[in-house]
């Protein structure tokens, strides 16, 4: 399943050429997979606010994110 936010997630979409080898990576093990594990996500069903550089698998700054 395609992650639902895909279209409107500025770090996916970020045009950083820097990040371009690490986007395809997350788009592939995420955005199009598992999108319901992706830090982003999670944290977009709460009323935290999502940090621009906050990647699919930082898993533990989502748990600390989420105790704020
Ligand atoms: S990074 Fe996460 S929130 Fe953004 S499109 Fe991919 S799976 Fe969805």
């Amino acid at each position: 399943m395609v992650c639902p936010n895909l279209e409107t997630c500025p770090f996916i979409n970020n045009s950083d050429e820097k990040l371009k080898d690490d986007i395809i990576k997350y788009k592939s093990k995420f955005c199009n997979a598992d999108y319901e594990k992706c830090a982003r996500f999670i944290l977009s069903n709460t009323t935290v606010e999502v940090p621009i550089d906050l990647a699919p698998d930082e898993i533990k700054r989502l748990e600390r994110l989420m105790k704020t």
